[in-house]
């Protein structure tokens, strides 16, 4: 980026640990993560749960453990710690609270009374009139002898930013280019809420200062928050970042996207068998595109290739096909002893024994090309198992009653119950035997073949499958097919 310091980059991804990490949280992280690298800047990763009443246990340990899953590594965070810290907000509580007082002694805040019936009902008036509930401001004016009563009265109250009541504020979106907001479309905030804790708003501002934060890359569901944050950088005199808002992530329909339509946690596409590093790839060019029609990316070739620059402004179809195919294209990349691993659990499900390693091995082997998720595997698993063979569909069914077939099959039975050496290679050379004893040839001799042992008309390789089923098994569902 021209004129840009690298030195001083510094971002942050913030989650609230509601329980799961959103695939849009993932696309967040990753942006983040991949933004400081390509300039030499430190991510930190800051956990954002001050909101005690959406609080889940073990949620923490759970992002945590799904973005070093995705490979996401962090420079400072509540794990590896750092200069900045604590990263969890909720151990922050002191420092917020001092900036609430700030504001509130500089007149940029108000102590707001109004309980939350009187505010329930308030809304419900505004809501009835056709109006965009908001705050009326009526603590904004109370005078001191009667906040001092209330306050000597022991009422509860949050604290509220005060928005001027006139004018307009100015920023710049790196992804969405100048943005103005009107004041009188902004709230009164509430800053703090009355058991203490902060609320989002003033909490971020005070950390990502306080963090010194370069750079704010969120999704674009933030953006109406920023004009707060804004002001809030402005109330304090402090230099604000530069912001970034991502694109939203939509379902096939372009509507946003949402359980309803299909899974949202990274933790699903996990337990899938996705790979993280399918998921990152897919994900990366969910909103950032390379500049040509490049697709298949690593995390360090991303980490080269990113910028800011590339991140469009239109909504990102969530294409669950998309990252079928680039599971696919991963697993079939894999050593073949990673794909053992990673498909030994599914099969094993399905009730196939893998205990003899070698076998486990061909068997994946030859069904690499068939996978898109390791659990694809089962649903091929039937070739390599005893039992009767049924072919479907009167074309099928006619092939192999003809009579070039009937005279492969007998020439199969004959040449198989001798053959010495029962493997791949040599049912090949057998098969090819086969060819010149009877003069069938191509899919007249291959196809009745396959059909006998798999019932399918495409598959993997012919001599590899027999090998796998043995010599009894093979010569039984020949047999089966003779007339
Ligand atoms: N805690 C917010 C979230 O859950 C962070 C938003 C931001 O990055 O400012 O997404």
């Amino acid at each position: 980026m021209a004129g840009m310091s690298t030195e001083n980059i510094r971002v942050r991804f913030a989650p609230s640990p509601t329980g799961f990490l959103h695939v849009g949280g993932l696309r967040t992280a990753l942006y983040n993560v991949l933004f400081a690298r390509k300039h030499g800047g430190s991510a930190v990763l800051r956990i954002e749960d001050t909101d005690r009443s959406r609080y889940v246990e073990g949620a923490v340990e759970n992002l945590l453990s799904t973005l070093e899953w995705a490979g996401l590594r962090f420079d400072e965070g509540p794990e590896q710690g750092g200069a900045s810290g604590p990263y969890v907000q909720s151990e922050r509580s002191d420092l917020y609270r001092a900036h609430a007082e700030q504001l509130l002694a500089e007149g940029k805040a108000y102590r707001c009374f109004c309980s939350p019936d009187e505010l329930a009902a308030s809304r419900e008036r505004q809501l009835a009139e056709k109006k965009d509930p908001t705050y009326d401001r009526r603590c904004r004016m109370l005078s001191e002898a009667e906040i001092s009563e209330k306050r000597d009265a022991g009422l509860p109250f949050t604290v509220r930013m005060k928005v001027p009541l006139a004018g307009q504020l100015q920023f710049r979106d790196l992804v969405r280019g100048d943005i103005t907001v009107h004041y009188d479309v902004i709230d009164d905030q509430v800053l703090l809420k009355s058991d203490g804790y902060p609320t989002y708003h003033l909490a971020n501002v005070v950390d990502d200062h306080h963090m010194q934060i370069s750079h704010v890359i969120r999704g674009e569901e933030w953006l109406p928050s920023t004009a707060k944050h804004m002001l809030l950088y402005e109330f304090f005199g402090w230099a604000p970042p530069q912001f970034a808002h991502l694109p939203l992530l939509l379902n096939q329909d372009r509507s946003k996207l949402s359980k309803r339509q299909g899974d949202v946690a990274v933790e699903d596409y996990r337990e899938k068998g996705y790979l993280p590093e399918a998921l990152i790839n897919f994900v990366a060019l969910l909103g950032w595109n390379p500049g040509d029609d490049r697709e298949m990316f690593t995390l360090a070739e991303l980490e080269k290739e990113f910028s800011l620059e590339r991140v469009g402004k239109a909504g990102a179809v969530f294409d669950v096909e998309k990252l079928k195919w680039f599971n696919g294209q991963y697993l079939r990349a894999l050593p073949a002893e990673d794909l053992v691993e990673i498909c030994g659990p599914w099969m094993r499900e399905a009730g196939f024994d893998t205990t003899d390693p070698a076998r486990t091995r061909s068997v994946v082997s030859s069904l690499t090309n068939y996978l898109t998720l390791p659990s694809d595997i089962t649903e091929h698993l039937g070739l390599f198992t005893g039992g009767p063979v049924h072919i479907t569909g009167e074309e099928a069914q006619n092939l192999v009653a003809d009579a070039p077939a009937q005279q492969v099959f007998t020439r199969f039975v004959e040449l198989a119950a001798e053959l010495e050496d029962w493997r791949g290679e040599s049912i090949k050379a057998m098969i090819k035997a086969i060819q010149k004893d009877t003069g069938v040839k191509g899919k007249q001799l291959f196809m009745p073949l396959r059909l006998a042992l798999t019932a399918e008309e495409h598959g993997p390789d012919l001599g590899m499958i027999a090998e796998l089923l043995g010599r009894d098994e093979t010569i039984s569902r020949i047999r089966a097919q003779l007339r």
